[in-house]
C-alpha cells in the first residue's frame, strides 16, 4: 500500500506521511545545503538510529547520533544542554537539520533542541509512537519540563516534515499502543465519528499494531489534529463559540490534574481516559449534552481496555491542581464540553457543586 499524505497549513506547510518502510522519505526532507543531521533517539530506538545513521553516511552526510535518556527522563535541561553541546562539537550550521526519533517526549525535546540552535534550524520527526503519531509529532510544539512542572518551557518550531512509519509500531508495549488510542477516541468525539464507529466495530484490530483499521484510525486522527492546528497555528484561544485549538484539550484539564497527582507515572492517554469521561459527565450535568453521547465515552474507552474511573478522595487535591494547571486562563476554570458529537464549547468557571457531581460519576464503587 502507498503511502498517505496529510498537509499541515503551517507558516511553512509541511506534511505528515504514513505508511511502512519510509526510511526513503527522510533524505528529500533535508534541505538541499544539509551537511550534518542530528539523530536524536531514546535507547528503545537504537536499532533505527543506527539505520538512519547509515543511511545518512552513504547519501555523504555527517550524521551525528544523540542516545538520550527514556521517556520523559529526555526532557530536562541537562539532556538539551548536552544535545547543544554535541551539536556545538560537531559544528551544526543554520542549513543542517535534527531527525528526532522516537515517542513525545523525545519529539518534543528534538524539536525544542532544533527551535533552539541558531535560533531555529530545520527538524523532521518519526514518531514511533501511536500518541507521538496522532499528537506529539504535529502541530509545532515543543518543549521540556522543570522541577515546577512539564512542558513549561517551550517553543513553537513546525517540522520540515513528520515521517510515520507503521513499521515501528510493531515494538511498541500494548499499554503504550492503547494509551494512545485515547487521543484517537478524543478526535473521533470532537470532530470525526467515523473513528468512533471504527472502534466499536473492530475493537481487537483497533490494538493490533499491524492492522488496516489501526492505520485508517491513525490517519484519520492526524486528519482532525492538522486540521485543528492549521487553523490555529499558535493557539491564540478561543474566541465566542469558535473553540480553536482548545478543542484539542478535550478532557485534559482534569486529565492533567490526575497525571501531576501520580507524578506522571501513569500513562498520559490513560489519565486522558478518565478525563474524558469526566468532561462527557460534566457537559451532561451542565444541560448540553445527551445521556447517551455520554455514556459512549464510558463504553468506547472501558472497551479498549483504557481506565474510566479514579479514587474518590481525590477531588479536592484535583480541583486544587485544576486551579493552577497553566490550561486555566486567567483565575477561571475552563474545560471543553461536547453539546453533541463534534460540537464543543467552552464551560467557564463552572460551580465547585457541578464539578464535584460529575465527579462522583468516575469514581468507582472499589476505591470511594
Ligand atoms: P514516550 O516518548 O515517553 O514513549 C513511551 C515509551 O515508549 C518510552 O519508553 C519509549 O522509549 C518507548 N518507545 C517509543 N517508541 C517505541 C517503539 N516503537 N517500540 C518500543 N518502544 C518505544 O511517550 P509518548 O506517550 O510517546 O509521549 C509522551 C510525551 O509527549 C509527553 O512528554 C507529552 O508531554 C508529549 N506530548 C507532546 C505534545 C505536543 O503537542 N508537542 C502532545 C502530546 C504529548
Amino acid at each position: 500500500m502507498t503511502e498517505t499524505r496529510i498537509p499541515v497549513r503551517a507558516e511553512r506547510p509541511y506534511e505528515v506521511v504514513i505508511g511502512r518502510d519510509l526510511l526513503n522519505q527522510v533524505l528529500p526532507l533535508l534541505g538541499a545545503d544539509v551537511q550534518r543531521v542530528a539523530v536524536v533517539h531514546p535507547p528503545t530506538m537504537i536499532k533505527l538510529g543506527e539505520d538512519l545513521e547509515r543511511l545518512l553516511a552513504e547519501a555523504g552526510l555527517e550524521p551525528v547520533r544523540i542516545d538520550v535518556p527514556d521517556g520523559e527522563a529526555a526532557k530536562t535541561a541537562d539532556v538539551t544542554a548536552n544535545c547543544w553541546s554535541v551539536l556545538g562539537t560537531a559544528g551544526f550550521t543554520r542549513s543542517d537539520a535534527v531527525l528526532g526519533v522516537g515517542g513525545g517526549s523525545t519529539t518534543d525535546l528534538a524539536g525544542f533542541v532544533a527551535a533552539t540552535w541558531l535560533r531555529g534550524v530545520r527538524l523532521i520527526t518519526m514518531p514511533t509512537t501511536l500518541l507521538a503519531m496522532v499528537d506529539a509529532a504535529v502541530g509545532g510544539k515543543t518543549g521540556i519540563n522543570t522541577a515546577e512542572g512539564k512542558n513549561l518551557v517551550g517553543s513553537f518550531h513546525e517540522p520540515a516534515g513528520v515521517i510515520c512509519d507503521l513499521d515501528t509500531l510493531a515494538t511498541l508495549h500494548h499499554d503504550d499502543l492503547v494509551a494512545g488510542l485515547a487521543e484517537v477516541i478524543k478526535c473521533g468525539f470532537i470532530a470525526d465519528p467515523r473513528i468512533l464507529e471504527l472502534l466499536e466495530e473492530n475493537p481487537t484490530a483497533a490494538t493490533t499494531a499491524d492492522s488496516a483499521v489501526l492505520r485508517e484510525l491513525i490517519e484519520r486522527s492526524i486528519r482532525v489534529k492538522a486540521g485543528v492546528v492549521s487553523a490555529d497555528l499558535r493557539e491564540t484561544t478561543s474566541t465566542g463559540s469558535q473553540v480553536g485549538r482548545e478543542l484539542l484539550n478535550y478532557g485534559h484539564t482534569l486529565g492533567h490534574a490526575i497525571e501531576r497527582r501520580e507524578g506522571y507515572r501513569m500513562r498520559h492517554g490513560e489519565a486522558i481516559s478518565i478525563g474524558m469521561v469526566f468532561a462527557a459527565e460534566l457537559s451532561r450535568l451542565a444541560g448540553r449534552l445527551d445521556d447517551a453521547t455520554a455514556a459512549r465515552h464510558r463504553s468506547i474507552l472501558a472497551a479498549i481496555g483504557l481506565p474510566v474511573t479514579y479514587r474518590g478522595d481525590a477531588f479536592d487535591d484535583l480541583l486544587a491542581t485544576m486551579a493552577v494547571d497553566k490550561k486555566a486562563r486567567g483565575s477561571t476554570l475552563r474545560f471543553v464540553i461536547l453539546n453533541g458529537l463534534t460540537s464543543a464549547e467552552i464551560l467557564a468557571g463552572p460551580p465547585e457543586d457541578l464539578l464535584r457531581e460529575a465527579y462522583a460519576s468516575v469514581v468507582s464503587a472499589s476505591n470511594s
